[in-house]
């Protein structure tokens, strides 16, 4: 075989694009970002974390995400803001408590994964076209205009934000469903809807860290 063949076929652009620091520095910090976090009600224990990484062990999903919930904390309490709310984990975490009920410093961190989703949906720091943070403000948003929740519009919106290729692909069977009137996009309202709109109001004014 000539020598340096198989190289030759691999782009060089390609391979420098996955080159990437792998260690942190000081300056990568946003100073002040884990004090805010702790100020949050809810995520005040944060601070106590001994890094002993039960909850990476004991969470279901860890083995998915690209930080485990042990060093979630430790970024979140040490300030690196742009890899937490960037992050895939927190929106990978199913708020399934085994963590907080799980942590010998009784630290509640489905509700710190809670914070950081709140804080990259309200900076738009979330991943884009990522299902689930686009899910979380579509829902948001039916509620507040209709009080309710119509699923076939809300996925439909779902997909065309986040693979609109999909939506072609899964045409034929949407409208197949919506002549036998099991699938529909038409949305529904409940009566008083006006009353859900005036909670949502107060709720997000009394937690500026909400949605929105
Ligand atoms: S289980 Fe609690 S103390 Fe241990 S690493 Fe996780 S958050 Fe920190
Ligand atoms: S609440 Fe989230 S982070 Fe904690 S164990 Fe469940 S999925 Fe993992």
């Amino acid at each position: 075989m000539e020598a340096g063949r198989g190289a030759a076929e691999v782009k060089p652009a390609s391979v420098m694009s996955q080159i990437k620091r792998t260690i942190k520095y000081e300056a990568d910090r946003t100073p002040g970002f884990g004090q805010e976090v702790m100020e949050t009600p809810g995520c005040e224990k944060l601070k106590d974390c001994i890094q002993c990484g039960t909850c990476s062990g004991v969470c279901p999903l860890s083995i998915y995400m690209d930080y485990s919930p042990r060093q979630i904390i430790a970024l979140t309490r040490a300030g690196f803001k742009d890899e937490v709310l960037g992050s895939l984990t927190i929106w990978l975490c199913a708020s399934c408590y085994c963590c907080s009920v799980n942590c010998p410093q009784e630290i509640g961190i489905t509700d710190i994964m809670y914070e950081l989703k709140q804080r990259a949906i309200r900076e738009g720091r979330y991943p884009k076209r990522f299902p689930i943070p686009v899910l979380a403000q579509e829902f948001t948003k039916m509620v507040r205009k209709n009080g309710r929740v119509s699923e076939g519009l809300l996925a439909s919106k779902v997909f065309l934000k986040t693979d609109p290729a999909a939506v072609m692909g899964m045409s034929k069977l949407g409208l197949g469903l919506m002549k036998t009137g099991r699938f529909s996009l038409k949305p529904e309202k409940m009566k008083g809807h006006a009353e859900v709109k005036e909670i949502m109001r107060e709720v997000e004014e009394n937690n500026p860290g909400g949605q929105g």
